[in-house]
C-alpha cells in the first residue's frame, strides 16, 4: 500500500509499526458551531482512509480530538452568555449528530483538550526541564531556535519564517518564530492552575500530549486539512520530538480544500454551508459520493451541478442493486452453475483492480469508477437464468466494494418498504381528515407502481401487483 507522505513529498510504502494494528490521529474541530461542509470533507477523507486500513484487516486506533478551548470558544461563550464548558458539550452532542448524518465511524476515543490539563502541564514542564521552553511573565513558550528540524514538514526554514514574521514581533519572545504553549490568565477568562500561574494551553500542545497519552510516542499517522501543515502540525512535531527524541509520526497525511467559488471554504470569510443545511437536501450516500469522487489531495469545488451528479450515480448504483434483490426471488436455480465459475473470476477482477487504486495513496475516485464498470458487467450479463447463488455474490461483492467508501450498504426492499409504510401512514392520516382526493391519489400512485392497498379489519395491508 502506498501513502503521500507530507513530509518526505513522496508517496512510499505504507509500512506500519506493528504489523496489524495502526495508529491515527486526526486534528478534530474546534466546537463553538456547526461543522461546515469543508470540515466535513477532512473527516470523511480520513474517515474512507481509516475504514479501507480495516478492509485490508488492520485494527486501527482512531483518534479526533476536540478543541475546546481556545479564542473562538472563549469569544463565543461570552457572547452567548454560556460557559466554555456547556458551549463545548452542546457543540460535541451537534458534531456527532451531523458525523453520524453523514456514516462516519465513531472515533476509538475523542479526547478533549480540557480533560488532559493536567499531562498538558507536565508535557510543558518537560519542555522547560530539556531546554526547549521558557517562561515570561505567566506565559511559556516554545524556543523554536533550539529545534534544530524547525521548518521540515512545510519545507521552509528558520531564516525565511522568520524574515515573513517580522511584522509582529512580540517583545517578550526570545524570538519572533517562538509560540505559546501556555497562556496566562486574562480577565474573564477560564483557566486552571500550573507552575507558572493561572492559565490555558496553547493550541498546538494538545494534540502533541494527546497523542502521545493515548497513542504513544510515535504513531503511524497523523492528519488533517491541508492549512495544518504549517504551524499547527510543524509546531506540534517540535514539541513532540523536543520531548521525546522520537519521531512523532511516520507518515503525515493532508487532505486538500473543499473550495467554493474556488476559495477556501471557512468560517472567516463567511462563505460556507453547514453540514446540516446540505444533509436537508441531500443524504449522506451522495454527498460522499460527491466528496471521494475527487483524489483527496485534489481540490474540490462545491456546486450544486457536482452534488446533482452525484446523487444521479447513487441512484445508478441503487437501481442495479435493486435489480438483483429482485431476480434473486425471481429465479429458478439455487446453486452456481458450471458455466457460471467463470464470470465469479470476471467479478473477482473489479475487486483486484479496486484494492490496487484504493492501494494507491486511496484513489478513491478511480476505485468509484471500477465499480461503476462492475456495475455495467453485471447489468448486461446477469438475468432471469443466473443462478441464486451467482446473484448473492455479485451483491455482496457491490457492498463489500461500498463499505471502505460508507456507500452501498442498504437494502433497496428495506428502502421500499419503509416508503410504502410512510405512504399508508399519510394515506390514513387524509382519511381521517376526510380529505378522500389525497387518500386516493396516494391509492392509485402506489397501484400505478405495482402495490396494491387491502383495507383489512387489522388495518391496510400491501401487495405486490401479480
Ligand atoms: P477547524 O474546526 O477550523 O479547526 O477545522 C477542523 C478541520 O477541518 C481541520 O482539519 C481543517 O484543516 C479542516 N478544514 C477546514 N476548512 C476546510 C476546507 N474548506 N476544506 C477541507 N478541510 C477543511
Ligand atoms: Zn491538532
Amino acid at each position: 500500500m502506498k501513502i503521500f507522505n507530507t513530509m518526505t513529498r513522496q508517496k512510499e510504502e505504507f509500512v506500519p509499526i506493528k504489523p496489524n494494528e495502526i495508529t491515527m490521529y486526526v486534528c478534530g474541530p474546534t466546537v463553538y458551531n456547526y461543522f461546515h461542509i469543508g470540515n466535513a470533507r477532512t473527516f470523511l477523507v480520513f474517515d474512507t482512509i481509516r475504514r479501507y486500513f480495516e478492509y485490508r484487516g488492520y485494527k486501527v486506533k482512531f483518534v479526533q480530538n476536540f478543541t475546546d478551548i481556545d479564542d473562538k470558544m472563549i469569544k463565543r461563550a461570552n457572547e452567548e452568555n454560556t460557559t466554555v464548558r456547556e458551549l463545548g458539550d452542546r457543540y460535541i452532542e451537534e458534531y456527532y449528530k451531523d458525523a453520524d448524518g453523514l456514516n462516519i465511524e465513531r472515533a476509538t476515543v475523542n479526547p478533549r483538550a480540557t480533560e488532559y490539563i493536567e499531562e498538558i502541564i507536565k508535557f510543558i514542564q518537560d519542555l522547560i526541564d530539556k531546554g526547549y521552553a521558557y517562561e515570561v511573565d505567566g506565559d511559556v513558550y516554545f524556543s523554536t531556535k533550539k529545534f534544530k528540524e524547525y521548518g521540515k514538514l512545510s519545507g521552509q526554514n528558520l531564516d525565511d519564517l522568520q524574515a515573513g514574521a517580522r511584522i509582529s514581533v512580540d517583545e517578550r519572545k526570545k524570538d519572533p518564530m517562538d509560540f505559546a504553549v501556555w497562556k496566562s490568565e486574562k480577565p474573564g477568562e477560564p483557566s486552571w492552575d500550573s507552575p507558572w500561574g493561572k492559565g490555558r494551553p496553547g493550541w498546538h500542545i494538545e494534540c502533541s500530549c494527546m497523542a502521545h497519552k493515548i497513542l504513544g510516542e510515535t504513531i503511524d499517522i497523523h492528519a488533517g486539512g491541508a492549512d495544518l501543515v504549517f504551524p499547527h502540525h510543524e509546531n506540534e512535531i517540535a514539541q513532540s520530538e523536543a520531548r521525546s527524541g522520537k519521531p512523532f509520526a511516520n507518515y503525515w497525511m493532508h487532505s486538500a480544500y473543499l473550495n467554493i467559488n474556488n476559495k477556501k471554504m471557512s468560517k472567516s470569510l463567511n462563505n460556507f454551508f453547514t453540514t446540516r443545511e446540505i444533509l436537508e437536501k441531500y443524504d449522506a450516500e451522495v454527498v460522499r459520493l460527491f466528496m471521494l469522487s475527487a483524489h483527496y489531495r485534489t481540490p474540490l469545488n462545491f456546486s450544486d451541478e457536482l452534488l446533482e451528479s452525484a446523487k444521479a450515480s447513487k441512484e445508478r448504483l441503487y437501481n442495479a442493486i435493486g435489480n438483483l434483490e429482485r431476480l434473486i426471488d425471481e429465479v429458478k436455480t439455487e446453486n452456481l452453475k458450471e458455466e457460471e465459475k467463470a464470470y465469479i473470476e470476471n467479478l473477482n477482477s473489479y475487486k483486484g483492480k479496486y484494492i490496487d487504486k484504493m492501494d494507491d495513496d486511496f484513489n478513491t475516485a478511480d476505485a468509484i469508477a471500477v465499480i461503476f464498470d462492475l456495475i455495467k458487467d453485471i447489468n448486461t450479463n446477469i438475468g432471469v437464468d443466473s443462478s441464486k447463488e451467482l446473484i448473492k455474490y455479485c451483491l455482496d461483492l457491490i457492498r463489500e466494494l461500498g463499505k471502505p467508501l460508507g456507500i452501498l450498504q442498504k437494502s433497496t426492499i428495506e428502502d421500499l418498504n419503509s416508503e410504502i409504510e410512510a405512504l399508508i401512514e399519510e394515506r390514513q392520516q387524509a382519511r381521517k381528515n376526510k380529505n378522500w382526493a389525497l387518500a386516493d391519489k396516494i391509492r392509485d400512485d402506489l397501484k400505478a407502481r405495482g402495490i396494491i392497498l387491502e383495507d383489512t379489519p387489522q388495518g391496510v395491508r400491501w401487495k405486490k401487483a401479480e
